[in-house]
C-alpha cells in the first residue's frame, strides 16, 4: 500500500492493540463533522488504513466538544494528494496534506510516523528534530510515538472500533495523564511534553501519574532550551482554554517555571489576578493576548507604581516597557500587541493615581480604557484599598460627559466628502453624425 517515499518501518512494539468494538464505547459518527467521515470513507474505499486519531478521539469519548479533527493513515503525503483535489502539503518540520474545505475549513491528514533507530539518524544533529519528526511507521508505532495514552486512542473508520494500542481507554476511565514510555526519556526528547502534561490535567481535570511529577524535578531545567515558538503556542493555548493562571501554579509547585519563564515572578498576586481573568473570560469571547501578557506583570509594575505615584506618565511609559521587554523579545510578541500590553498598564497606573490627571477626559474617552479598569478590578480583588477609585472610574467613564455624543463624534470626525458623483440616469446621447 506504501509507496517508496522515505519509508522504512522498523520493528514494531511488542504486543497487540486492544480493539474496543463499536458497541463497547460511545463515540459515534455522527458527532465526527461530515466532511472528515467523507475524507475517512474514501481513503477508507482506497485500501488505505483511515483513523480518527489524536485530541479529537480523546474529547468526543469524554463527550467534549474537540477543538478539531485529526485523520491517520498510512497513505503517504503524495498519494493522499493525489486522492483529493483540495489537498496541499505543509510543513518543513512536520510534513503532512491539508484538506481544505468551504468556509476555511481545514482537515489535516497525517502518515503514521515512528521513532527512526539512533542508525538511521543524519550525521548533522541540528537535522534531529525534523528528521525524527518524519519518518513513516505503522500504526502502532505511531501511537508509541505520541506524548500521552489518553493522546494515542484511534477510532478505525472500517469497523467503527478504537484501536488502543497504549493503554489510553483505561486512563480515559481512570481519568489519569500518564506518558507513553519513560517520562525523563520522553521529556528529554521533548521537553515542552512537561508543560502539556500539566495543560492536560487541568484542562481535563485529570489526575498526574506520580511518574510524571518525578520526571518534571529530574528535566524541569532543560525546558530553557526549547523554542521559545513552541513555547509561545503553548502559553498561547493557556490563555485561550482558561487555564493559564492553574497551568503556571502547577509549574511553580513542579519547580518547571523558573525555567519555562526565567525571571518571571509567579507570586500569588500574579497568579490569582490570572486565574480571574480565566473565571472572568470563560465565555466563548476570544482571548486577546495583550490583557494576558499586561495581567502576567500587572502585580510587578504595580509594585513599582505604589512606591512611585507622582512620576511623570512618560516615565510610567518606560517602567512599563522594561517590566514586559524580556518577555515580548524572547517570544516576539508583535509590537502591537506589546504597545496594547503597555498601554493597559499605564491606564492601571492612571487609576490608582486617581482622577485630576493631564488628559484625563481623552483617557476616558479612550475606547481601551474599560478593559484596562476590567484589568484594575480584577488585581482590585487583593487590594481592597483600590475599590473607592475603582467605583469613581467606573462611574467617571460611564457619565454622559465622557460618553461621546453622536453630534460630537460627527464634529469629531466628519464624513469624508465623497468623490464627485457621476451624474444619475444614462449619460446624454452623443449627437449622431448626419444631426
Ligand atoms: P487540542 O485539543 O489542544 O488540539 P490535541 O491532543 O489535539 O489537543 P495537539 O497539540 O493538536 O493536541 O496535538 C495533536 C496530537 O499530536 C496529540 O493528541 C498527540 O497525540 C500528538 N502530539 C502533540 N504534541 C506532541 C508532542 N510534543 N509529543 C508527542 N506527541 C505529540
Ligand atoms: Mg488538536
Amino acid at each position: 500500500m506504501i509507496e517508496n517515499e522515505n519509508l522504512s518501518f522498523g520493528a514494531n512494539p511488542p504486543g497487540e492493540p486492544r480493539i474496543i468494538p463499536r458497541d463497547h464505547h460511545c463515540l459515534s459518527r455522527k458527532q465526527i463533522d461530515p466532511d472528515v467521515v467523507k475524507v475517512l470513507y474514501r481513503l477508507h474505499r482506497r485500501g488505505y488504513l483511515a483513523y480518527l486519531v489524536g485530541g479529537s478521539v480523546r474529547d468526543l469519548l469524554l463527550g467534549h466538544q474537540p477543538k478539531d479533527f485529526d485523520i491517520g493513515t498510512d497513505a503517504t503525503p503524495a498519494q493522499i494528494r493525489r486522492l483529493f483535489r483540495n489537498c496541499f502539503l505543509i510543513g518543513r518540520r512536520f510534513r503532512l496534506a491539508v484538506l481544505r474545505f468551504p468556509g476555511n475549513k481545514l482537515v489535516e491528514v497525517t502518515t503514521f510516523r515512528r521513532h527512526p533507530g539512533l542508525d538511521e539518524m543524519p550525521e548533522n544533529s541540528e537535522e534531529h528534530f525534523n528528521f525524527v519528526q518524519n519518518v513513516f511507521g505503522s500504526p502502532r508505532q505511531d501511537a508509541f510515538r505520541r506524548d500521552f495514552t489518553i493522546n494515542a486512542l484511534f477510532y478505525d473508520i472500517s469497523n467503527f472500533s478504537i484501536v488502543d494500542h497504549v493503554g489510553g481507554m483505561e486512563d480515559l476511565e481512570a481519568r489519569r495523564i500518564r506518558v507513553i514510555g519513560d517520562p525523563p526519556v520522553r521529556f528529554r526528547e521533548d521537553p515542552v511534553r512537561m508543560l502539556r502534561a500539566l495543560e492536560f490535567a487541568v484542562r481535563l481535570d485529570f489526575a498526574l501519574d506520580p511518574a510524571i511529577g518525578k520526571g518534571i524535578d529530574r528535566c524541569a531545567s532543560l525546558i530553557a532550551a526549547a523554542s521559545p515558538a513552541r513555547i509561545r503556542e503553548e502559553l498561547q493555548g493557556l490563555f485561550q482554554h482558561k487555564i493559564s493562571g492553574k497551568v503556571l501554579r502547577q509549574a511553580r509547585e513542579s519547580g518547571l517555571l523558573p525555567h519555562l519563564l526565567p525571571g518571571y515572578q509567579a507570586d500569588n498576586d500574579s497568579l490569582n489576578l490570572l486565574q480571574r481573568m480565566d473565571e472572568k473570560t470563560l465565555s466563548p469571547q476570544p482571548f486577546n493576548e495583550a490583557f494576558g501578557v499586561a495581567a502576567m506583570f500587572l502585580s510587578t509594575f504595580m509594585a513599582f507604581c505604589s512606591a512611585n505615584l507622582n512620576l511623570r506618565i512618560t516615565e510610567i511609559l518606560n517602567k512599563a516597557n522594561t517590566i514586559i521587554d524580556p518577555y515580548c523579545r524572547y517570544f516576539s510578541v508583535a509590537k502591537g500587541i506589546k504597545h496594547d500590553a503597555r498601554e493597559l498598564l499605564v491606564s492601571c497606573y492612571r487609576f490608582a493615581r486617581g482622577p485630576g490627571l493631564r488628559g484625563e477626559k481623552r483617557f476616558l474617552r479612550n475606547p481601551n480604557t474599560p478593559f484596562a479598569l476590567e484589568l484594575f478590578s480584577l488585581w482590585e480583588k487583593d487590594h481592597p484599598e483600590v475599590a473607592e477609585q475603582i467605583a469613581h472610574w467606573r462611574q467617571a467613564i460611564c457619565s454622559p460627559e465622557t460618553k461621546p455624543t453622536a453630534e460630537k463624534i460627527k464634529a469629531r470626525h466628519p464624513r469624508r466628502s465623497r468623490r464627485k458623483q457621476r451624474p444619475q440616469g444614462r449619460p446624454p446621447r452623443k449627437p449622431r453624425p448626419n444631426e
